[in-house]
Parts: C-alpha cells; structure tokens; sequence
C-alpha cells in the first residue's frame, strides 16, 4: 500500500468513527507514523512500511476510543513552539495565547528585565511564551502537581529558556514573597459539575486538577485575586485566563480586592476570555 492509501484509509476509519476533522487527524497521524511530512503523506507514492502501518493502525485506534491528537504525539504547539504533554498538564489551547498577546501588549520595552509570573503552569506554556518574546526577562512558574511543575521545567531546558525560568510546585502564589511586572495563569474554571459533561477528549485525557474551579468554577480566582495585590509591581499587570460567561463574576472578585480591570480580552471566535487587572492607587503599594 501507498502512504497516500493509507493516509486516505486511516481518513476514512476516522470519518465512520464519528471523528469531528478525520482528514487533518489522519494527516497528522500518518505523518509522525511514517515520518514524512503533513503534504507528503498526502501524495505519497511511497510504499508504506509495514511498521509504519502497524504503528498508524495503532494511532487510529486510540484517536477512534477519544484520544485527542496532541496527546498521542504526546506534544502540542502553542505559540509557535512545541510543548510536550504529560498527563499531569493541560493540552495548550489556542484560544489561551489570548493571554500571551494580552501580556505582551503590557510591555513597553521587550528588552527590559521583568519578573514573570505563571501560576497554575501545567506545560509552562504561558510563561515560556512570553519568556521567548521577551529576552531580559525572568520567570517563575508554580503547579499544584509536581509532576506538572516537573513538565514544564523539562519544555523549558527543550526550548532553551531554562536558565531564564524556575519551576515550583506549590498552591498559587502561598511559597512567594516578592514582586513581579506580569502575572499570568490559566486556572482551572469549569464548574465542578460540569466536569461530566465535557467532550471525552477533554474528560478523559486532561488532568482534573487542571479543569475543576470548584462549584461555581470561580474558587480559583478568589485564592489568586486575594493574592495579586501582594504579588503585582508598581505598574504591574495580571492576566487571567477565564471561561465562557465568567468575565464580569471575575471583574467583580477583582474590584473586591482593590484591582481595577485595564482590558478584557476576546479569543479567537470573540468570546471575552481574559482580563488584564492591574493595582488601584487605593490598594497602596
Ligand atoms: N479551556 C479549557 C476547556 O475548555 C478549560 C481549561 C481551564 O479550566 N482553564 O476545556
């Protein structure tokens, strides 16, 4: 068989499985089983081997049972840079480098050496995203898990911004004492009950610790928003990530502890999905 058949068979084995971008799926796949690119895989005329079958036969299997792509590559862009998955983080959204752009846009001088920080950081893929954008700066990611704390080290050392990043593994922001110029974090934000609900993609292969904001979603942002005042510079921002429908319950917490909102961002289908949050003059510094 050719790897343009089997890329076209393994297309069809998702379409009947119900699977919702069978074409890209099996491009993707076929691509890493044989080790050829996404247009060869495609118009190869290449024989297939029969590892390579075996190995794509097995990919579809786990796609067809609700694996998503990225976890059985076991890697995801984000950013433009490649972050690799455990099951301890979050797959990257795209709609979170909402919350790259929003910082970045916080920042006079790119060359500066400001003080990041992300917490909640699964991959690190917030933190190092902004680290690649800004090269004076340093940053320090925290994960409740250790072994999230740990992946997101190990992206950092593969993408080369590991003497510009520390890893901890703790609750939000309790171990730190200190200031920074950027705060960021996509926390967990799904209602607690809601859980059950998700796609299988999203229920069965990202870690709950990464999805569950309590029983209004919200829990979350009351421990981090008590905290921000503390943590944020003079001029200092902080960007949240939040879910859909949860902006002004969010501004609210924040107004609460003295912050005031500078921008409410929208993702790419124009849902608001983050805030940018800074000091009022009255929280004193
Ligand atoms: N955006 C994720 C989802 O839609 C949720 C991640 C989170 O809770 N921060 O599944």
């Amino acid at each position: 068989m050719k790897l343009a058949e089997a890329t076209r068979a393994a297309a069809r084995e998702l379409t009947q499985g119900g699977i919702e971008t069978p074409e890209l799926d099996a491009r993707v796949l076929a691509s890493e089983a044989f080790g050829v690119g996404t247009a060869e895989v495609l118009v190869g005329a290449a024989e297939a081997s029969s590892a390579g079958l075996a190995t794509l036969d097995g990919f579809i299997a786990r796609r067809l049972s609700g694996e998503p792509v990225a976890r059985i590559l076991g890697r995801r862009e984000f950013w433009g840079l490649d972050f690799a998955l455990t099951p301890a983080t979050l797959a990257p959204r795209p709609d979170t480098e909402t919350v790259v752009e929003t910082a970045l846009s916080f920042v006079a001088d790119r060359s500066a050496a400001l003080r990041v920080l992300d917490l909640g950081t699964g991959s690190g893929c917030i933190l190092l995203a902004v680290l690649a954008e800004l090269p004076g700066a340093f940053g320090v990611g925290i994960d409740l898990a250790p072994n999230a704390a740990a992946a997101a080290r190990a992206n950092a050392q593969n993408l080369g911004l590991a003497s510009r990043a520390a890893f901890l593994a703790g609750r939000w922001a309790r171990a730190l004492d200190g200031t920074f110029d950027l705060v960021v974090s996509n926390p967990p934000y799904i209602e607690s009950a809601a859980i059950a609900g998700l796609d299988r993609e999203v229920r069965l292969h990202d870690p709950a610790l990464a999805l569950d904001g309590g029983a209004d979603g919200l829990d979350p942002y009351r421990e981090i928003l008590s905290d921000l005042p503390r943590l944020l510079a003079p001029g200092g921002v902080a960007v949240l990530e939040h879910g859909a429908g949860q902006s002004d319950a969010v501004a609210a917490i924040a107004r609460e502890q003295g912050l005031e909102v500078a921008t409410v961002a929208t993702d790419l289908s124009g849902e608001r999905r983050a805030l940018a949050l800074g000091r009022t003059a009255a929280a004193g510094r």
